[in-house]
């Protein structure tokens, strides 16, 4: 499956929170073998979220997974802005309401909060899209939501990263794993040549596996390490290839007396 990935956060583009969220799910997304096209990070803004929304979907990715803004509080726009994007009103979803409801008389019952009842911030979370799934909550209060716009499944998630992961986990990771691809990830460090002085002999392995993206990383200053690492996404015979690649790649630094310092 193609991915994209819609984090949604002032605090995010002020650098008050890093975008942990992202990465974690990019970490899982390529573990099953799909192939996450981009990440893209966005303030609570109604037009900002509805135009992104409306340009993520002309990409006609399989799946776009949003994070954030999703809470009781008047800067939460999260669904409004998909909503709109979508063309499509937000209705007051009744099972949503439920569980909001629920989660509330629950944590004053255990005395974590004082204010009862369903003010108009927490009846707000339950106003979903029309046409949402409600997805629960199992750690806070907002639920998250799964939407379907043609062949595209929309996951509307907390910002929360506790909530983002436990939603995650029970209603994504089984969706990825039914529609597993193959992903491959082998490498290597070594020492003692620059990534420019390799730089045309992996240029040359590239062309001869096309196939397979082979690519040198520094690690510390100025190349005193470099990582090469080779990944494949749903290659017929990946495992072959990446195997090989990686012996010859190890031939070429050997070639050039680098020396390897891991595997
Ligand atoms: P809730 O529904 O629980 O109110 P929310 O969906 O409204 O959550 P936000 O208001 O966007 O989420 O963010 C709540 C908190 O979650 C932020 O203050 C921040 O600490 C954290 N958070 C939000 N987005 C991310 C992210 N992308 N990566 C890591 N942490 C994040
Ligand atoms: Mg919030």
């Amino acid at each position: 499956m193609n991915v994209e990935i819609l984090t949604i956060g002032n605090e995010i583009l002020i650098g008050k929170t890093q975008d942990t969220n992202s990465n974690w799910m990019a970490k899982r997304i390529a573990k099953y073998g799909h192939r996450l096209k981009r990440i893209t990070t966005i303030g609570d803004d109604l037009n900002e979220i509805s135009s992104t929304i409306k340009n993520i979907l002309a990409r006609n990715p399989d799946m776009i997974i949003t994070t954030g803004g999703l809470g009781p509080t008047f800067d939460d726009m999260t669904l409004e802005g998909i909503a709109k994007g979508l063309e499509r009103e937000i209705e007051l979803n009744q099972h949503a309401f439920n569980s909001i409801k629920k989660a509330y008389e629950n944590a004053t019952r255990r005395g974590i909060l004082k204010l009862e009842g369903m003010t108009k911030e927490r009846k707000k979370m339950a106003y979903l899209p029309q046409g949402s799934t409600p997805l629960p909550n199992t750690v806070g209060t907002a639920p998250g939501v799964k939407l379907t716009e043609g062949h595209i499944t929309i996951f509307i998630l907390p910002g929360v990263p506790a909530e983002m992961k436990s939603m995650f986990r029970n209603v994504i990771t089984p969706l990825l794993k039914e529609r597993k691809g193959k992903f491959i990830e082998k490498g290597f460090i070594f020492t003692g040549i620059g990534e420019s002085q390799i730089a045309p002999y992996i240029t040359k392995l590239e062309h001869e596996y096309p196939k397979l993206w082979i690519k040198t990383h520094p690690r510390i200053g100025l190349s005193v390490e470099v990582e090469l690492s080779i990944t494949c996404f749903n290659v017929d015979n990946g495992e072959k290839l990446v195997e090989e690649a990686l012996t010859k790649a190890k031939d070429i630094v050997h070639n050039l007396n680098g020396k390897i310092k891991t595997k």
